[in-house]
């Protein structure tokens, strides 16, 4: 009859449980060192593999990923503004009020700032593009229709005015 190893340990692991329980208690009661280094490295492991695993999906949901932040940030440019600013100067800025955008439409007369027509709906145009350093302050901001917001696209407001894209 051969001695079987694995049958033994378990019968003496269930036999001596509470002892060893006690043992390795007092194991790491004297050696804290030992078990914390133990614990740091099943963190760093198991941190290292979520991070492969976010990098992984990272890569293969990139162009969903893209579509996704460019919707949220045409949805969201005041929040965006915010966020450029703060990514410049270390500074959050608090980004142009709601009573201020409606004190610029009033002094605009409810019209679009380069074509002069009235708009229902007047966009927020930024005159120094926040992706070139402007920011969603009310100096920065004047009420624009959709189609010359969209034509002036990233050009200062002499920019466009020269580029010929002006419509009137
Ligand atoms: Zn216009």
């Amino acid at each position: 009859m051969s001695f079987d190893q694995k049958a033994y340990n378990q019968a003496y692991y269930i036999a001596n449980r509470e002892k060893l329980k006690a043992a390795a208690r007092e194991y790491r009661a004297r050696n804290p060192e030992a078990s914390k280094e133990r614990d740091r490295a099943k963190y760093r492991k198991d941190i290292n593999k979520s991070r492969a695993d976010r990098r992984a999906y990272a890569a293969a949901h990139k162009a969903e990923a893209a579509a996704r932040l460019s919707r949220w940030e045409k949805a969201n440019p005041h929040k965006l503004a915010n966020y450029e600013s703060k990514r410049r100067t270390g500074k959050q800025f608090p980004g142009l009020t709601k009573e201020e955008w409606l004190s610029i439409v009033e002094l605009f007369g409810g019209r679009c700032a380069y074509c002069i027509r009235p708009v229902a709906e007047p966009e927020r145009e930024h005159l120094l593009p926040l992706s070139r350093g402007g920011e969603d302050v009310a100096d920065n901001v004047v009420p624009a229709c959709k189609s010359c917001n969209s034509s002036k696209g990233k050009l200062t407001p002499v920019e466009y005015l020269m580029s010929g894209r002006k419509k009137f």
